[in-house]
């Protein structure tokens, strides 16, 4: 990975699909772009890694072929069952396609590892990539953006013209450039568990899980089953997974042989209130920091917004105003506001009660 330098024109914090997407439209331009990451890489993200059929069309059009060693098994997921809690008989529903594109085909998601994914993506991108690298704080001054990190232990700054904060839920970009929205923000809990078992639901697709106040994935993935909760109600996530597993032991014939992973992360409400933020001048957020999730498909949203803040860079240079002044009228910004909202409201009538 690479060294720090003291000036470069971009720093792009995070290295998710939407900080990525940032940079490889910077690819041919010549300017010195830099990705910043917390993590040592290649970094996992609590995620089921489906890529669903939009975002598989934006890399079809931007990318090369996906590599073979970004898939997990099944290689493809079709879409989409669920059980739900309060159903006697937990029959196993067919349900509708969430992604927009409406294209419930047997290749509906790809099934990949994100951490290879991710870091494909980055690599792709031609960008200068600094990982174990901690955003802290920034301050605008009037020539540059001044940018503290931690970079391998080491406090250091660094200064840029123009700041991507591509910074994921818990974005510091976000919070420096707005603390009141912060403050208002809500905190969803998710937890995820990996097993070794055996369940008598069929591989190959994606299921839900859905409760009254809570819905939660479950997904065969290589060699494991991974099964996530998230909750909005006052029980804590880890309980409500115990629930699951008590259920699907009862009605689906779960049986563990081994739990292999523990994790969990906590989400902001801000995509389910359509509170997008998308800067100020030179600085932009991008992908979930701005509050862009699709339902159950932020990669799309992340890929998009994040090509969307590489384009108003480009522009923004170009002819001198603010980056933010192309980024808040980008087609496919304003497109992708809509289509979040028209996908949360879509969740909701399917039943899910975070939508
Ligand atoms: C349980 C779960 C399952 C999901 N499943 C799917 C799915 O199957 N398909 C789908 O399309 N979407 C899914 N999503 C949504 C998807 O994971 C996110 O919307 C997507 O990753 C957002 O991309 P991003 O680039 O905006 O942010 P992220 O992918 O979160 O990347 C942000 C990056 O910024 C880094 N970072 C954060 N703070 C700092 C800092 N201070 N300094 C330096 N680096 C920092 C982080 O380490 C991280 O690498 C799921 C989400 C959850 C929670």
């Amino acid at each position: 990975m690479s060294a720090l330098k003291e000036n470069y024109d971009v720093i792009i914090v995070g290295s998710g699909p939407a900080g990525a997407a940032a940079a490889k439209t910077f690819c041919h331009s010549g300017l010195d772009v830099v990705i910043i990451e917390k993590c040592p890489l290649p970094r996992d993200k609590m995620c089921s890694g489906v890529i669903l059929p939009s975002a598989r069309k934006f890399l079809e059009q931007h990318y090369d072929d996906l590599p073979e060693h970004i898939f997990t098994t099944p290689r493809t997921l079709k879409c989409s069952r669920y059980v739900r809690m309060n159903d006697d008989q937990s029959r196993v529903m067919s349900f509708p396609a969430l992604d927009l594109a409406e294209d419930p085909s047997d290749e509906y998601g790809f099934n990949v590892s994100r951490s290879a994914f991710d870091l494909w993506l980055c690599e792709a991108s031609g960008a200068a990539l600094a990982d174990n690298c901690f955003l802290i704080d920034y301050k605008e001054e009037p020539e540059n953006i001044t940018v503290q990190v931690k970079h391998n232990g080491k406090y250091m700054e660094i200064k840029a013209k123009y700041l991507i904060g591509a910074d994921g839920t818990i974005s510091r970009v976000r919070r420096t450039l707005a603390p009141e929205l912060e403050q208002s923000l809500n905190w969803i809990a998710l937890y995820e568990e990996h097993y070794e078992c055996q369940i008598d639901l069929e591989p190959g697709w994606m299921y839900w899980i859905l409760d009254q106040h809570s819905f939660g994935s479950i997904l065969h993935k290589g060699k494991n089953l991974h099964i996530t909760a998230a909750t909005t109600w006052g029980e804590t996530a880890k309980n409500l997974l115990k629930r699951y597993v008590n259920f699907l032991t009862a009605q689906h014939g779960l049986k563990i042989a081994k739990t292999t992973m523990t994790r969990g992360i906590i989400m902001n409400d801000q995509p389910f209130r359509g509170d997008y933020l998308l800067g100020k001048g030179n600085i932009l957020l991008v992908g979930e920091a701005a509050g862009f999730v699709r339902a159950l498909d932020g990669i799309t949203s992340a890929l998009v917004t994040g090509k969307a803040t590489g384009e108003s860079v480009l522009q923004s240079i170009q002819s001198g105003k603010t980056a933010l002044d192309y980024y808040s009228q980008h087609e496919l910004v304003v497109a992708e506001q809509e289509i979040c909202n028209k996908s949360h409201l879509k969740m909701a009538e399917l039943g899910f009660p975070a939508g």
